[in-house]
């Protein structure tokens, strides 16, 4: 893109009295000294004046410099950047919803809340759990909400010294956050060298914190992509003890319609709509986590919550605890969470219908498979054997070289790829974790592989050409350490007034 003529920001393309609009004469008197002084400006705002061709130009050039699951491969593990069908939009922008206000008459919003119920009766059937609430805005939120659920169910049986999470060591870096934002003590437990829980730790844990443990927080497929085979002992033995199993559902991708956490043994869970069922949630948003309880948690469950009144066959919403919700949490947010996302899993739930969202798991194994085998032999594979949706490469075999998994992540860019997950789960020093998702072709995935394979080539031939990588985007590398120790957050305009 020309800087030049298309600017860093609009206003820097401003020009004086350049309009967008013609409007037609003003025939009527304004009167804009009605509004009190006190109210009105001293100075004229200052305005970009452009014409409309320069300000469409200007942010077309600007989405360029964006990288989305629309402009290509974005193997992004743990983010399953699945692509999202256009007919969600479709149906999510639909005046019908996109027009809906949170406090409307429920009586002129039946269409609306019949979706709320049957996306919660889908989510409890594809996880074996009994009821959710959608109301929660993210993953992250989702297992606040959930851990809340904990210990209001604690605190209801006096179990108020219940205050300790047990939480694998490599699990997502939401799930302590979430813990202490609960109030909650972490207390971690380690995994084996195939990334999967050691139970010997586990048992030790256990055996310290025996009956001030509210939960375990378990993510499976775990963040290194294996099953964890061991969960109903787990959970066997953190029940014994009192304490209740969370699911991090983040990586349900691969289970759907196989395998349910609520057969496992799971007491709470949240969903990622945003992930699983597919929204485009690259850079923050928007989001929706949902979460899901057994037979037994639902009075804990936050509320407003919507109910289907059998006998008058109308949904009506709890909005505030009552007496039949008097357990409940409280509320979590504004309303019912983002409607919007709702909607999408909704349209994508039906649009693959219950046969073939069996495929959706299977797919993203056989992907993820078929990249970790085609690289293996170029590619550090710290942990052998049958992955589920996603993998950790630990960097190059090749160690000479001094490539890192950053100039690798790096000089993806400059072939069109978005760079794998990077430095993450923290078990190996240089991991790189690859999700292909069940969306992408054959063709897709082998031309992946093959810059794969080309990277690692010039790695060995010309390691300065990956080191000094991006070459072809827009910025080259920042200095992420100083951004964040010191963070510009102004931006100082060609030409701005001091
Ligand atoms: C993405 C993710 C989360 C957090 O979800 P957000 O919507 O980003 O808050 C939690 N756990 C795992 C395993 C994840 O992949």
């Amino acid at each position: 893109m020309n800087k030049e003529l298309y600017g860093n920001l609009i206003f820097e393309l401003s020009k004086k009295g350049r309009k967008g609009y013609s409007l037609p004469q003003n025939d009527y008197e304004f009167h804009t000294t009605e509004l009190p002084q006190n109210l009105c400006r001293e100075q004229d705002a200052e305005l970009p004046e452009c014409d409309e061709l320069t300000v469409v130009r200007h942010y077309t050039n600007l989405s360029h410099n964006n990288f989305g699951v629309n402009d290509g491969f974005y193997p992004l593990g743990s983010c399953t950047m699945k692509y999202n069908p256009s007919i969600n939009e479709e149906i999510a922008a639909l005046k019908e919803f996109a027009g809906l206000h949170p406090l409307q008459d429920t009586s002129t919003c039946q269409w609306a809340l019949n979706i709320y119920h049957e996306v919660q009766k889908a989510l409890a059937e594809l996880t074996g759990l009994s009821e959710f609430t959608l109301n929660p805005c993210a993953g992250a939120h989702g297992e606040l909400t959930g851990l809340m659920v904990i210990r209001s169910y604690h605190q209801s049986h006096n179990d108020n010294h219940r205050t300790k999470v047990i939480i694998p060591d490599s699990a997502h870096g939401t799930n302590p956050a979430s813990a202490a934002v609960c109030g909650l003590e972490i207390v971690e437990v380690k995994s084996l060298t195939d990334g999967t829980i050691d139970l010997e730790s586990l048992k030790e844990v256990i055996a310290a914190h025996g009956n001030e443990i509210a939960a375990m927080m378990m993510t499976n497929p775990n963040t290194v992509g294996m099953f964890e085979k061991n969960i109903p002992e787990i959970a066997q033995l953190i029940h014994d003890c009192g304490g209740l199993m969370y699911y991090d559902g983040a990586n349900l991708n691969p289970m759907l319609g196989i395998a349910r956490p609520g057969d496992m043994g799971f007491d709470v869970m949240h969903i990622n709509l945003h992930k699983t069922f597919s929204t485009p949630h690259g850079g923050g948003g928007p989001g929706s986590g949902p979460v899901g309880v057994r037979q037994g948690l639902e009075p804990f469950l936050p509320t407003p919550r919507i109910v289907f009144n059998e006998e008058q066959n109308v949904f009506t919403v709890v909005r505030q605890t009552t007496n039949n919700t008097q357990q409940s949490l409280g509320s979590i947010g504004n309303f019912f969470g983002n409607f919007g996302v709702v909607l999408k899993a909704y349209a994508y739930i039906l649009s693959l219908g219950k046969e073939n969202i069996k495929m959706v798991g299977p797919l993203a194994t056989l992907n993820a498979n078929y990249i970790k085998e085609s690289l293996k032999d170029l590619y550090e594979l710290p942990i052998e054997g049958v992955c589920k949706h996603e993998f950790v490469f630990d960097g190059l075999k090749d160690k000479s070289t001094g490539v890192t998994t950053m100039d690798i992540a790096k000089r993806l860019l400059d072939y069109g790829y978005h760079a794998p997950t990077i430095y993450f789960p923290l078990l190996f020093h240089e991991a790189m974790m690859i999700e292909p998702t069940e969306t992408e072709s054959k063709e897709t995935i082998d031309a992946f592989i093959q810059v794969m394979r080309i990277i690692a080539q010039e790695a060995k031939e010309n390691p300065e050409l990956v080191k000094t990588a991006p070459h072809n985007t827009p910025i080259g590398r920042v200095d992420d350490v100083l951004a964040a120790k010191q963070p510009v957050l102004t931006y100082k305009q060609i030409g701005a007034r001091d």
